[in-house]
C-alpha cells in the first residue's frame, strides 16, 4: 500500500523517540550526581591548590567565594524547585532568610499573582485544555513528553544537568546557575594555568605538593576548559531568548509566524517583547518595581514577576500581531 511505509516508518521513530525519553528520565539522576560530584571535586582542586597562590588574597578571595557559593546554590534550586505545573497552585513567596526581601516601591500591585506596578500592561493569560493531560493550560504552558504535565513558560526539558523542566520558577536559577558556571570554570582556567605545568611536570624547578593528586587537577582543569566553552555558548543563547522575549519552544513558534506573516504581507510582533533592557529586568524581576539588582549576586530566592496566569505585554499589543485567531501552534504539532 502506498503511504502506508512511511507512516510505519515514523511510528517506529517515535516509539523510539518515547524510550529515549524514558530512558534520559532514568538516567536524569546519575547525571546530577555526576555534575555535583564533577563541581564539588572542581572546588577541591581550586581551595587546595589555586587558592592558597591567588595574587591580592585580600581583594580576591571574597569574590571567589562568592561565585563558588552562587555556583552551589543556584544548582540546588534549579534542580529542587519546581517549574511551574499546570495543574498545582502558584508558588507562594516564602519568607525565611533564603528570599530576598523586595524594597518598597509606589504604585506597585498584587493581582492575579503578577507583583509589579500599574505602570505595566498585564493581560490575563488565554487557556486552552491540554489533549494529553487534560489540564487547563495557560499561554506559555506546554506539555513535557519526560514529565507527562504541563509547565507553566515550558523552556525545554533538561535531563543532563538538573533532570526536569526549566520553567517559571525555576528559570532565573538556570540561568544565574549557567552565567556561576562559565565564571567559576573561566577563573580556574586563568588562575590555574600555572599549576597545570607543574601537575603535568613541565615546571621541573617545582614540585606537587598539594593533597589533590596531579591527575584529577589535570583532568578538571580540561574539563573546565571544555565547559567553560559549552556553557558560555549555551549561556549567550539563552541570554539573548531572554532578551528577545522568548523561550526555546516559542522560538521555533514565532520562526513559523514570520513566515506566515511575512506571506500576507504583515509583520510578525511579539506581544511578550517589551524591548531587551526591560525583558532582562522582567526574567531576574530587577530594576523598576522589581527586587534590588544585588539579588544577582546573592543566592537568594527570588520569585518570578508573575505566576504564569498573565502576562506583561507590548503597549497596544493584548496578543501577538501578525498572528490571526486559530493559527496559533499547540503542542500537537510537536507530535
Ligand atoms: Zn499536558
Ligand atoms: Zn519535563
Amino acid at each position: 500500500m502506498p503511504g502506508s511505509c512511511p507512516a510505519f516508518v515514523f511510528a517506529c521513530f517515535k516509539r523510539v523517540e518515547r524510550f529515549g525519553d524514558r530512558l534520559t528520565g532514568a538516567a536524569g539522576p546519575f547525571f546530577v550526581a555526576a555534575a555535583a560530584l564533577l563541581f564539588v571535586a572542581g572546588t577541591l582542586c581550586f581551595l587546595d591548590v589555586i587558592l592558597p597562590t591567588i595574587p591580592w588574597p585580600w581583594l580576591s578571595v571574597g569574590p571567589c567565594m562568592l561565585i563558588i557559593i552562587n555556583l552551589f546554590a543556584h544548582y540546588y534550586f534549579v534542580c529542587t524547585v519546581s517549574p511551574g505545573f499546570a495543574g498545582d497552585s502558584p508558588q507562594r513567596v516564602g519568607n525565611g532568610f533564603i528570599w530576598a526581601k523586595k524594597r518598597r516601591t509606589h504604585g506597585r500591585f498584587l493581582t492575579n499573582g503578577v507583583y509589579w506596578s500599574s505602570h505595566m500592561n498585564v493581560t490575563p493569560a488565554s487557556t486552552t485544555k491540554c489533549p494529553k493531560c487534560g489540564e487547563t493550560k495557560p499561554e506559555r504552558t506546554h506539555h513535557c513528553r519526560v514529565c507527562n504535565r504541563c509547565v507553566v513558560k515550558y523552556d525545554h526539558h533538561c535531563p543532563v544537568r538538573i533532570n526536569q523542566c526549566v520553567g517559571l520558577y525555576n528559570e532565573r536559577h538556570f540561568v544565574l546557575f549557567m552565567a556561576y558556571v562559565t565564571l567559576a570554570t573561566f577563573c580556574f582556567v586563568v588562575l590555574g594555568w600555572s599549576h597545570l605545568f607543574v601537575a603535568l611536570g613541565f615546571e621541573f624547578n617545582d614540585t606537587w605538593e598539594h593533597r589533590v593528586s596531579p591527575i584529577l587537577f589535570t583532568i578538571i582543569y580540561l574539563l573546565c576548559i571544555v565547559m567553560c566553552l559549552a556553557i558560555a555558548t549555551m549561556l549567550a543563547w539563552q541570554l539573548w531568548s531572554v532578551a528577545i522575549g522568548e523561550t526555546a519552544v516559542e522560538s521555533y513558534d514565532h520562526e513559523y509566524y514570520r513566515k506566515i506573516a511575512t506571506s500576507r504581507g504583515e509583520t510578525f510582533q511579539n506581544s511578550y517583547d517589551l524591548g531587551k533592557l526591560r525583558n532582562l529586568q522582567l526574567f531576574f524581576n530587577v530594576g523598576i518595581d522589581g527586587y534590588p539588582i544585588y539579588t544577582l549576586f546573592l543566592p537568594f530566592r527570588v520569585p518570578p514577576y508573575t505566576n504564569g496566569r498573565s502576562w506583561a505585554r507590548r503597549p497596544g499589543l493584548e496578543r501577538h500581531h501578525g498572528v490571526h485567531v486559530g493559527e496559533e501552534l499547540t503542542d500537537e504539532e510537536d507530535n
